[in-house]
């Protein structure tokens, strides 16, 4: 059986990472620290495709190897597109999923329009230079409580357009098969094919 081809994770978030590893079943997909790489490198971009590039170049000079990024967010249009590129640390400080939420939805109260859409913005950098950045969408709407509790994030206030249900209650295949992620990485290995 042929060897799958190792592919580095610019990421220190273990659910992107799994949810990478369960899209692109034919890689193996390692974390750039499972490489030796674990510097937090600062995310100073103003634009998710910005972010992932900066990610997934410092990996790649780091390790000396093709290294990918995955920049994403949620957009919401009654918020002119908050929490966006701040949606990690929408409360102020970067990673406490709930509290995020919780202010979401606090600021959400007594809107009508609750449309939003994720967005992940892939980046594929080689350590010669050449890059290759896609984003991907999903769209749907904020819901007024938390539905389930499966994936991360976001996800339980979120009701997928496609699913009709939320992400939090959409088991691992259902949103991955949806998901602005898989959607961006399904455009990477279009882009990767004719490169
Ligand atoms: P990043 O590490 O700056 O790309 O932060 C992404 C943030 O956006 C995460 O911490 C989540 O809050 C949110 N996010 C991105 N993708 C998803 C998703 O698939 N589900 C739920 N939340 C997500």
């Amino acid at each position: 059986m042929q060897e799958k081809k190792r592919l580095v994770v610019a990421t220190g978030n273990a659910h992107k990472l799994r949810e990478i590893a369960e899209i692109f079943t034919d890689f193996e997909v390692v974390s750039q620290k499972e490489m030796g790489f674990d510097e937090d490198v600062e995310e100073t971009g103003t634009t998710f495709a910005e972010n992932a590039l900066i990610k997934a170049r410092a990996a790649a000079k780091a390790l000396d190897c093709i290294a990918l990024a995955d920049d994403s967010g949620l957009c919401v249009d009654a918020l002119g597109g908050a929490p966006g590129v701040y949606s990690a640390r929408y409360c102020g400080y970067h990673g406490d999923d709930k509290k995020n939420r919780d202010l979401l939805l606090q600021n959400m109260q007594g809107k009508t329009d609750r449309r939003a859409h994720f967005t992940s913005a892939v980046a594929l950098v080689y350590p010669d230079g050449k890059e290759i950045v896609v984003e991907g969408k999903t769209y749907g709407n904020i819901l007024h409580e938390e539905q389930g509790d499966g994936g991360f994030g976001y996800d339980c206030i979120f009701e997928s357009e496609d699913l009709k249900k939320s992400f939090g209650l959409a088991a691992a295949e259902e949103k991955n098969a949806v998901s602005h992620r898989f959607r961006a990485l399904q455009a990477l290995l279009e882009k990767w094919k004719e490169a």
